[in-house]
């Protein structure tokens, strides 16, 4: 399983060396030496960047890949090369595209940490710790029912689950295919901000900012693909387990710092 990669769409555009190289050269390497040694399956973390702007909503696996940002670019050209390394070495492959991975560890051992952090869920959680004065919400004139984008948050656990049910399906020989990981369930920037008011029961400074550049409206997976050939099926769905895991996650991080 390769995990590790650059995953920042804006570093991306103003560093496009660094993600080529560690993206794509230093997973070539990783490739080569898994042929040389005659290891036959890989999984791969990809992404819902592939598919660039969706041109229908919820994305299954047979919507066009044209990423839009040299991220996606960069996980979309190993995707690209893996079928030859199933045809000259019989490499089996799975890509999985995740869609927006949130959450945190249910036992509250593990988590995110990002420096610095981009993503919603942890940003919005450090509004209501006090940790981050406010949280700043890119674009509310989107054509969506509240004007802010929609995303498919899926929980980690799940995410989890779908690579341990890669594993088995590869190592039962399975052919190579690739997987969109959602829940299948968009929610808006609004909805997470109420959902983590709800449940922190503190008050979260709002900043209503302009867009962001190169951000969909609406981003939301078809996953019955997984579902039907890996029997996965997201556990942790609902937006209010996820963001209370998170929390709690972020709790422990107020503590520790302290
Ligand atoms: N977003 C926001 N404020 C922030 C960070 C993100 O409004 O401070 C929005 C962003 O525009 C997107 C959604 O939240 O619509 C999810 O963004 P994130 O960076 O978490 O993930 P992405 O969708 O870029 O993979």
């Amino acid at each position: 399983m390769h995990f590790a990669s650059y995953i920042q769409v804006g570093e991306s555009v103003l560093k496009p060396a660094i993600y080529y190289q560690n993206n794509v050269a230093n997973t070539l390497n990783l490739l080569q030496v898994m042929a040389e040694f005659k290891v036959k399956h890989f999984i791969f973390s990809s992404t819902a960047a592939t598919f660039g702007e969706p041109q229908y909503t919820p994305i299954d696996e047979q919507h066009p890949q044209q990423p839009i940002n040299p991220y996606g670019r960069s996980k979309w050209l190993i995707e690209q090369a893996l079928p030859d390394f199933d045809q000259a070495y019989g490499m089996k492959s799975v890509c999985l595209r995740y869609f927006n991975a949130a959450g945190a560890d249910p036992d509250g051992e593990l988590g995110e940490r990002h420096e610095p952090e981009t993503h919603l869920i942890p940003l919005v959680l450090q509004a209501a710790s006090g940790r981050r004065k406010n949280i700043s919400v890119f674009g509310t004139d989107y054509d969506t029912p509240d004007g802010t984008c929609i995303r498919d948050y899926i929980h980690v656990q799940d995410l989890c689950e779908a690579h341990w049910l890669v594993l088995q399906y590869l190592q039962q020989g399975g052919v190579s295919q690739n997987f969109n990981l959602g829940n299948g369930q968009g929610f808006s920037v609004k909805q997470v901000i109420d959902t983590a008011k709800a449940i922190t029961g503190k008050n979260i400074e709002v900043v209503y900012a302009n867009r962001r550049a190169g951000d969909p409206a609406r981003l939301v997976a078809d996953s019955s693909a997984a579902q039907a050939t890996l029997g996965w099926k997201p556990m942790l769905a609902d937006l209010s387990t996820l963001v209370q895991h998170a929390w709690a996650w972020e709790r422990k991080q107020v503590a520790t710092n302290q």
